[in-house]
């Protein structure tokens, strides 16, 4: 496949089936994955940019114990949220989530719109967000990209380039795009975050246990001997 087309159909399927089937194995018990509240997902996807699952498990409890939806969010002064937060850090976070939950309040009753369109009108809600919410929340066919998702795709499916540039984002997201299926769209999309944290990981990627080893691009490139991966832990990020 060139850089610039898409998996073909067959290529389609099988990632698919493969994905799909090692996390039913291997997928993480998270409590998010257990919901279908718009104001649910949103919260744990916030609180999952820049931050490991384990760091944000107790305080994904705590602030849905003390804000159970958007308009307790709302009502709640800006002290005491970012108070709340603490002490996940990246401090826009805590209100970005408030002003969204004032404007669903002012605008759409407390409730998160689900089309894409009105979701990207909020502040702080950019292209993954708006995936992630259409996708775990109302179960549409939407594509998602974080890093680690985009990882994942630019070493099955293209191997060679630039992981960063522009060009090559769009691409990601269209292959993305290509590759959700029309029915198990929450769990494939959530296998591809799996796929992403615990198996294609940034630095040593498991190659031996991963399901995509014999059609991967970059397996027979990156499957290296455990010395050249350890000698590789101390470069930059690849992706
Ligand atoms: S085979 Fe290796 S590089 Fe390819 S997706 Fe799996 S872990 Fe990543």
């Amino acid at each position: 496949m060139s850089a610039s087309s898409l998996p073909p159909p067959a290529a389609r399927r099988r990632f698919r089936r493969q994905l799909l089937a090692w996390y039913g194995a291997n997928g993480r018990d998270l409590p998010w994955r257990k919901t279908d509240d718009p104001y649910h997902i949103l919260v744990s996807e916030v609180m999952l940019q820049q931050t490991q699952v384990d760091r944000v498990l107790p305080k994904y409890h705590e602030w849905l114990a003390k804000y159970p939806s958007l308009e307790a969010l709302a009502a709640a002064r800006r002290t005491d949220v970012a108070k709340t937060w603490r002490p996940l850090g990246y401090n826009i976070r805590p209100r970005r989530l408030h002003a969204i939950a004032r404007e669903s309040v002012t605008r759409y009753g407390g409730q998160l719109p689900s089309d894409e369109e009105t979701l990207l009108s909020f502040k702080g809600i950019g292209a993954y967000t708006a995936g992630a919410i259409r996708s775990f929340a109302f179960r549409q066919r939407a594509a998602i990209l974080d890093t680690n998702v985009a990882r994942v795709l630019f070493r099955v499916f293209i191997g060679s380039g630039d992981p960063k540039a522009h060009a090559m984002r769009r691409h990601l997201w269209a292959v993305s795009a290509a590759l959700v299926p029309r029915k198990r769209v929450f769990d494939f999309n959530q296998a591809l975050m799996d796929l992403g944290a615990m198996v294609c990981v940034a630095r040593t990627p498991k190659c031996a246990v991963c399901p995509m080893t014999k059609s991967c691009c970059s397996a027979a490139e990156l499957r290296q001997p455990a010395s050249r991966n350890a000698a590789q832990e101390s470069g930059p990020r690849n992706a």
